[in-house]
């Protein structure tokens, strides 16, 4: 663990909101008098040596620590956080954290998103993401950590069509400020995969693409009924429609999840679409854990694609998704992938580097980086 607590790393997959310390949530609800109604709100206990369960490394802390966590769970945590983050000086102390915290497991290159939000008469949509990137200058320029930050603006599938016009008309209409034309590299569609339907989105996604953003699309969290196409056998009747089939064909940059992608849809796919995969998040919201006496490596075996993938050296980032929902951090996935598929230290390195390449920043910037993260790496083997 302590090794690959210094290796350099890449973080495509976060959501800003998930990424509230359980402490400053707590905080900023007593503050703000909020009645925290999800039960899995639990102020942090701590532990002999007083330290909040949330930064342990101890090993077996790590293992057996597992806090059930359903997607419906998660999704009503997640209808919690924005009550407590309600005005821009929380969000900047968010913003901060996270940076901060990914910056500590020596992240050199971090790709946040999160949905804009209006928090208060003061604080618009255009007003949310100036703040965040506002932080993210700040965080550059004072050096504290080499950390390269950018933003994907995210939407949230269960809400209107308008919400997902508004965030993409916002995003391109930032990039023409010099000061943020690098910094917003993409779209995700995100939320509630239960809710929503990806058929109302697709356009204004195709304007994003169109306007030169990269997109990626939470896919298949949740089984697809539709999504077997062999299961058409009868001509008369119309094919069902396939979520994940739309998406697949819509050629997006990469796939947050993938977790229930058919078989034959792999296979049809005329480029390997690289996937943002999140193990922490991947066995709670399937909860894999439960059938193995809680055991977070032998859940994480169970992973309906995760083995595959490694074996057929599929294009893979191994991202965080929600560091405080989930109670991980980048070091605790690359080593609870370690754990659970018998990989070695050089073969964790080569996903690492190989993530770059699935990055939205610029091609000198993915150079850079390249070269910084292999350096760091011959240093330390
Ligand atoms: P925010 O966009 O508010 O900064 O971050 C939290 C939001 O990200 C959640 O409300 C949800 O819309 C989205 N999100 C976080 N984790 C997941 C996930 O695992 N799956 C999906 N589909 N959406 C997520």
């Amino acid at each position: 663990y302590s090794f690959l607590q210094k290796i350099p790393k890449v973080e495509l997959h976060a959501h800003l909101n998930g990424c509230i310390r359980p402490d400053t949530l707590f905080a900023l609800a007593e503050e703000k008098g909020v009645t925290l109604s999800s039960h899995h709100f639990q102020p942090a206990k701590k532990n002999e040596n007083n330290q909040n369960r949330y930064h342990t490394d101890d090993e077996d802390a790590l293992l057996y620590n597992v806090q059930p966590r359903s997607l419906h769970d998660c999704f009503d945590m997640f209808a919690e956080i924005p009550r407590c983050v309600s005005d821009v000086t929380s969000l900047r102390r968010i913003t901060f954290e996270a940076l901060h915290d990914f910056a500590a497991h020596n992240v050199l290159y971090l790709e946040l998103r999160t949905t804009p939000k209006v928090l208060n008469a003061e604080c618009d949509k255009r007003q949310y993401l100036e703040t965040v990137l506002g932080v993210m200058n700040e965080f550059e320029q004072s050096r504290t950590r080499p950390m390269t930050c950018r933003l994907i603006v995210a939407i949230d599938r269960s809400l209107s069509e308008q919400e997902a016009c508004e965030n993409v008309e916002l995003a391109i209409d930032l990039r023409k400020s010099t000061l943020y034309a690098d910094r917003i590299v993409g779209m995700d569609l995100g939320g509630n995969p239960t809710r929503g339907d990806f058929r109302i989105v697709r356009p204004h996604l195709e304007r994003a693409r169109q306007a030169g953003l990269r997109i990626t699309l939470h896919c298949g969290e949740v089984a697809d009924s539709g999504a077997m196409t062999s299961d058409h056998d009868d001509e008369s009747s119309p094919p069902k429609y396939s979520e994940t089939q739309a998406m697949l064909e819509f050629g997006p940059d990469r796939l947050g999840h993938a977790l229930f992608v058919p078989n034959t849809l792999w296979s049809s796919q005329q480029r390997h679409i690289p996937v943002e995969t999140c193990p922490m998040s991947n066995v709670m919201t399937l909860e894999l854990a439960q059938h193995v006496r809680g055991h977070l490596i032998e859940g994480l075996q169970q992973h309906p694609q995760l083995r595959e993938w490694l074996d057929t050296q599929y294009p893979l980032a191994i991202g965080t998704d929600d560091p405080g929902v989930f109670d991980t951090n980048p070091t605790k996935e690359l080593w609870l992938l370690c754990r659970a598929f018998d990989l070695n230290v050089s073969m964790i390195c080569r996903l690492v580097e190989q993530s770059v390449e699935y990055a939205f920043c610029d091609e000198t910037t993915k150079r850079r980086l390249q070269k910084d993260i292999h350096e760091q790496m011959l240093l330390l083997l």
